[in-house]
């Protein structure tokens, strides 16, 4: 099999109270498994597939039957979610903290608008911070499980945050609350992770 679960890189129960244990073993273990399982079977009956990285499928997304590109979204988008995460959080710093307050105004704004683009987002989706095709920062939107690496995204770019929209993220706690859900993730966003995504993307 070409893809696998990646480990969570904290215990299930690591992000309570913001994410819950029972969330996050369900989201991890069920819901990206299954995605995975679904773009292993897609590989494996289609030859054309076969060998792509990851990566090289979403780049060439619009060429995929819609279930073999959500799939390979699902799956990258997920493993790049945990490692966006971690207890107890942090504060940016350095050159992603001036990049922000030269883009937004400041870290409160920035974190403002990110969540108006989650709320905003009609379903499910994800909302993202990337370094765009201009080599700035956005705050960018992408419905189901489609993202900014995709060979026709409206906003293409390389993800430096991303928050998952989808109900199965949040509504344990949550219910049907996704403008709460929003503004506690903060507390647990692992800066230093994005401070490296940034460093590569802008380098
Ligand atoms: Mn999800």
């Amino acid at each position: 099999m070409p893809f696998t679960l990646p480990a969570l890189p904290y215990p299930a129960d690591a992000l309570a109270p913001t994410i819950d244990a029972e969330t996050m073993s369900l989201h991890h273990d069920k819901h990206h498994q299954a995605y995975i399982d679904k773009i292993n079977a897609a590989v494996a009956e289609d030859p054309a597939l076969a060998g792509k990285s990851i990566e090289a499928l979403l780049a060439s997304a619009s060429s995929l039957p819609d279930p073999v590109r959500g799939n390979a979204g699902g799956h990258w988008n997920h493993s790049f979610f945990w490692e966006a995460m971690k207890p107890g959080g942090g504060a940016p710093s350095g050159a992603l903290r001036q990049a922000i307050d030269a883009e937004f105004g400041s870290l409160d704004d920035f974190k403002t608008r990110f969540n108006e683009a989650g709320v905003g987002r009609f379903g499910s989706g994800w909302v993202w911070l990337i370094v765009g095709a201009s080599g700035g920062l956005e705050i960018v939107s992408t419905p189901n499980q489609d993202n900014p690496l995709m060979d026709d995204a409206p906003d293409p770019g390389t993800p430096i945050l991303g928050n998952d929209l989808w109900e199965h993220a949040y509504y344990l706690t949550y219910r049907n609350r996704r403008p709460d859900y929003l503004k506690a993730w903060w507390d647990i966003v692992d800066w230093d992770r994005a401070a490296e995504r940034y460093a590569e993307a802008v380098r």
